[in-house]
């Protein structure tokens, strides 16, 4: 009997239907964390915010021209990327523990996908015009493009993990996917809602960017966990050049999503910019970057350090005053 110990990839020993005993605990702290901060869109009242849309003056065109962007990008980004768990990372991912989680995930990311269509509801949104800016949208068109073309390997039926260039391929995907899509690419708009948030505009809306955020932030950490424990269990994966070519995706992720915010931003409004939020992106592609084992780039400053806080809510916010469970706040330093 092989003496070879449970691992991630190709592993003989892992039985998807036996949980335990378990081996990636982490996987488990992250599934009860998911659950710690369940929650529902209908739980955020929209009353506020149907009004402020309707009426004439309360918002300027740019600002309702920022919110209907954001929504066009997010409404299909998260279908993107539960398609992408489903179809993709849950087939080659065995271990019972991680697809624990990846179930939790699915679930957050239908959440999430749920919000989009409640907000298109309340506001009398046009579903035509939200959920086609991901192919009219040229700065969103490409965001979508960048992330599915780096992954698109691995959707061949006949896709395995094995040997090397096979695992570089799919640690790709984790990547695009965890760091790229819900750690770069959803930044400018988090950053953009939540400050429409902070002037008490939008409110509902803001608040369910909030609670999305917060589950991403999740996400982005079981992600890089993941992604991490490859490195480890598959011995010179992460060479020289590997590194390079993902220091490189970052970057252009960073580039990209800067053209977005100069698309949503074209002048500056509620106090941001687009090169401000450049800046930020840069100061959380580090992070990224870090995160993953790799030397940060930028060395960029925090130009919005309320962010992090709005990271680790905490009960005393308003935010959580009409909440019923109160949210363990986990040792998430992610911004
Ligand atoms: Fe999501
Ligand atoms: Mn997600």
């Amino acid at each position: 009997m092989k003496k070879d110990i449970k691992k991630l990839l190709n592993s003989p020993q892992t039985d998807p239907n036996k949980i335990l005993p378990m081996k990636y605990t982490w996987a488990r702290e992250y599934y009860k964390k998911g659950v710690a901060n369940n929650w529902v869109p209908e739980e955020v009242s929209m009353q506020f915010d149907v009004e402020m849309w309707k009426s004439p003056n309360a918002l300027t065109k740019d600002e309702k021209r920022l919110i209907l962007w954001n929504m066009g990008f997010f409404s299909t980004a998260e279908s993107l990327t539960a398609n992408n768990i489903v179809l993709l990372i849950y087939k080659h991912i065995t271990n019972p523990e991680c697809r624990q989680y990846l179930l939790r995930q699915a679930y957050e990311e239908a959440v999430h996908t749920d919000t989009f269509i409640y907000c298109c509801d309340t506001l009398g949104l046009d579903p035509g015009e939200v959920y086609n800016m991901y192919l009219d949208i040229p700065s969103i068109k490409k965001k979508d493009d960048f992330v599915v073309d780096i992954t698109k390997s691995i959707l061949d039926p006949t896709f395995t993990t094995e040997g090397t260039d096979n695992i570089r391929k799919f640690v790709n995907d984790l990547i695009g996917f965890y760091v790229i899509m819900e750690g770069i690419f959803f930044y400018a708009g988090f950053v953009m809602m939540l400050s429409m948030l902070r002037q008490h505009k939008m409110v509902g809306v803001g608040e369910q960017f909030q609670f999305i955020l917060r589950d991403e932030s999740v996400h982005l950490a079981f992600g890089s966990e993941l992604i991490n424990t490859i490195f480890k269990e598959e011995k010179g994966i992460l060479t020289k050049d590997f590194a390079e070519k993902i220091t490189e995706n970052i970057k252009t992720a960073v580039d990209l999503e800067y053209e977005y915010a100069k698309d949503c931003l074209p002048k500056g409004i509620l106090g941001l910019n687009a090169d401000t939020i450049y800046e930020y992106l840069q100061y959380i592609a580090d992070r990224r970057l870090e995160r993953i084992g790799l030397e940060k780039v930028y060395g960029t400053k925090n130009p919005f350090p309320w962010m992090s806080e709005i990271i680790d809510l905490r009960k005393e916010k308003n935010f959580f005053e009409t909440r019923v469970n109160e949210y363990k706040t986990g040792a998430l330093s992610w911004d």
